[in-house]
């Protein structure tokens, strides 16, 4: 059977599956293939997709569900290299220098970006201070270790196809670090809780505030310009545009999207990875995860994240009574992005993630784009929910005078964490490509996710 092809979208071109030719093996000829072309399989709703050789600023987009597939650089490896250099010293000297500094009552104390990491640990909120200390310093530390040893390795050794295996392993590990580097969405919390501490006495702004401005920004450059599949293209230059087994379907690397025709299970060509055409057990994992979340929002919003006490007078807060905190003291704007952070988004992830489950499990119309979009935007946006437990991590690692002026954290900071890191799990545990098989009546495939 010949390939069947479609129009050119943003660069990438959809195939027909599987592409075949009379022997069985896959035509990649009548599809367009030249030297240097790579086809892949979309992480989000599954095409087939040929992409050509890399192409200077290219974007290519998924022709069906628009996902973003690739983006060309002209200096793929050396740009984000340097940046990547610079992030990391900016990193590490932000996090170990003055954040705030408060005067009150004749008293003066001054905190870092991860003070609040001991005072969780003294208010019994331990979970907290270890997501802390993890999601602004060591995931985004270490993912810029792993980035600077591979890029480092490719422009230094002459042949670093024999460093493949290795650098397959650092990369792993970046990719998954990725979702839990949060050091601007700490950087957003740092500065709710500066707006609402002047509220109460004179703070100054130290050095790491304007580090971690530094940090963020370079950060984001550099993530911007770095490019994994310009890594594979440089480890792998000659490599089998896709390898063949008689009467195996195509299988997606689940890991670096290369795709091959082999059995399920065998492992990856180029990685090692062993290949799936749909992640396994899915849709229970994500059904699991999403009810853990659900039974953990209750007390999260029921229980105080934080006690502000003030000469002796110990005040509770939950989620809701900061944000009305904010807007008694005409805060507005900062009421709303905590209201919209804290309680819609958990709230919207998971309505999104269960009806998208439910779809998958009783299609019911083809509504695959419009969930693929809110999947998209669950992965994009719900990270952003941490900024309420970054808020308290900077309110109690400055505000802390005995009984005279303290912020103490309390237990609903805890739930609301457990909330966060489960729907972020529950949403990386789903398949959106079950959407689209869902929609065209597919099978989930060999390893499929359907329960
Ligand atoms: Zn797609
Ligand atoms: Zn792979």
């Amino acid at each position: 059977m010949a390939a069947d092809m479609q129009m050119p979208l943003g660069g990438g071109t959809a195939v027909g599956s599987p592409v075949h030719s009379r022997s069985g093996a896959p035509d990649l000829a009548a599809a367009g293939f030249t030297d240097g072309d790579c086809m892949l399989a979309c992480d989000s709703c599954g095409q087939l997709v040929l992409l050509p050789s890399p192409e200077p600023d290219g974007r290519h987009h998924c022709p069906r569900c628009g996902e973003l597939l690739r983006r060309d650089h002209d200096e793929p490896l050396t740009t984000p290299l340097a940046l990547s250099i610079g992030a990391w010293l900016l990193g590490v000297i932000t996090l170990a220098s003055p954040l705030l500094s408060i005067r009150l009552l004749g008293r003066y104390r001054d905190s870092t970006p991860l003070s609040g990491a001991r005072f969780f640990l003294e208010d019994g909120a331990a979970p907290l201070a270890l997501l802390l200390v993890a999601t602004v310093m060591m995931a985004p530390l270490l993912r810029l270790t792993l980035r600077i040893a591979v890029l480092s390795g490719l422009l230094m050794f002459r042949s670093p196809q024999r460093m493949a295996p290795r650098m397959v392993a650092l990369l792993r590990w970046h990719d998954r670090l990725g979702a839990w580097c949060m050091p601007e969405i700490f950087l957003v919390g740092g500065i709710v809780a500066y707006v609402r501490l002047t509220t109460m006495a004179d703070v100054q702004i130290g050095p790491a505030a304007y580090g971690l401005f530094a940090f963020v920004v370079t950060t984001l450059v550099a993530d911007a310009l770095f490019e994994p599949q310009s890594i594979w293209h440089a480890l792998n230059a000659a490599e089998d545009p896709a390898p063949f087994l008689a009467g195996s379907p195509p299988q997606s690397c689940p890991y670096c999207r290369r795709l091959a025709f082999l059995p399920p299970g065998a492992p990856c060509p180029r990685c090692g990875t062993p290949l799936r055409s749909r992640k396994p057990d899915s849709v229970a994992r994500s059904w699991a995860l999403v009810t853990a979340a659900a039974i953990a929002y209750v007390p999260a919003n029921l229980l105080p994240v934080m006690t502000l006490i003030r000469l002796g007078h110990a005040e509770s807060h939950t989620i809701m009574g900061g944000v009305a905190a904010f807007a008694e003291n005409g805060f507005w704007p900062l009421a709303v992005i905590v209201f919209v952070t804290s309680v819609l988004f958990p709230l919207l992830k998971l309505a999104g993630l269960s009806a998208m489950l439910l779809h998958v499990s009783r299609p019911s119309g083809d509504r695959a784009w419009i969930y693929t979009r809110l999947y998209s935007l669950i992965e994009a946006l719900g990270r952003w929910s941490m900024i309420d437990v970054f808020i308290v991590a900077v309110l109690i690692g400055l505000l802390r005078f005995d009984a005279a002026a303290s912020v103490v954290a309390g237990p609903g900071g805890v739930f609301f964490g457990a909330v966060v890191v489960l729907t972020m799990l529950a949403a990386r545990a789903f398949d959106p490509r079950l959407l689209w098989d869902a929609g065209t009546g597919q099978a989930a495939g060999p390893s499929g996710g359907r329960r």
